[in-house]
């Protein structure tokens, strides 16, 4: 049985620290959600998917999102569990554990960016998204690249230049709007990251995220995407971590 079913699902978890009496938490209402989403024994479980597997057609195929969702991520999640069990890692956080990369298991590492990451990916997409940001954000996005479109230009570069498989992200860093990008299930809140900060917008670069609607297409895929970013949950991110 997992503990407060009622809240998951829900994309406004403000409020939940106060309840749970969390310490405020660089990823805030996310890491919540991850902590609040396991199970009574301790172990790790998967989120359900903020809205249906056909929510994004026609930009991200429902196939595509059902595999990603119920394959994939499960799989980061059991295999997360199976990494940590009887272990003295068992009952820390998925924080904790992606901070402390470098000092964890391969398995750990790869498992828990990839818990996650993807709880992360499913909540800054919903149907219906797109457009631009606003307020804050478009002043901040304006002043750090010049412009949206130019910042864009540097996010969709990102995407598209990291080889193989990985992340592109806009993390804040010091204050500071930056565009990075990681490999494999790496993130910028690892102590192993090349540039560290906190994310509030990133897209999943592997084949996986994309293949069956796009074969090789990834700069398909990146441009496509754009049409699905929850820009009021960037927004709020921005807010909460600036
Ligand atoms: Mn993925």
């Amino acid at each position: 049985m997992k503990r407060r079913n009622f809240i998951i699902g829900s994309l406004s978890l403000v409020g939940i620290s106060s309840i749970k009496g969390f310490a405020k938490s660089s990823l805030n209402s996310l890491s919540n959600k991850i902590e609040e989403t396991k199970m009574n024994n301790g172990t790790f479980s998967l989120p359900p998917l903020p809205y249906p597997y056909d929510a994004l057609e026609p930009y991200i195929d429902k196939w595509t999102m059902e595999l990603h969702h119920t394959k994939h991520h499960q799989a980061y999640v059991n295999n997360l569990n199976k990494a940590i069990e009887g272990t003295e890692l068992a009952g820390k956080t998925l924080e904790e554990l992606i901070g402390m990369a470098s000092k964890v298991p391969a398995a750990v590492r790869n498992n828990g960016g990839g818990h996650w990451n993807h709880t992360f990916f499913w909540n800054i997409m919903k149907p219906n998204g797109g457009g631009f940001p606003s307020g804050e954000l478009a002043d901040a996005i304006n002043s750090t690249f010049g412009s949206f479109e130019n910042f864009k230009k540097a996010f969709t570069d990102s995407a598209l230049g990291r080889f193989g498989s990985g992340w592109a992200w806009l993390i804040m860093s010091n204050g500071k709007l930056v565009v990075a990008s990681t490999p494999n299930q790496d993130n910028p809140l690892m102590d192993v990251a090349e540039v560290k900060g906190i994310p509030i917008l990133g897209i999943d670069v592997w084949e996986h995220a994309y293949y069956l609607k796009y074969q090789n297409r990834r700069n398909e895929y990146v441009e496509n995407w754009w049409n699905v970013v929850n820009w009021d949950e960037v927004s709020r991110l921005f807010k909460q971590n600036k």
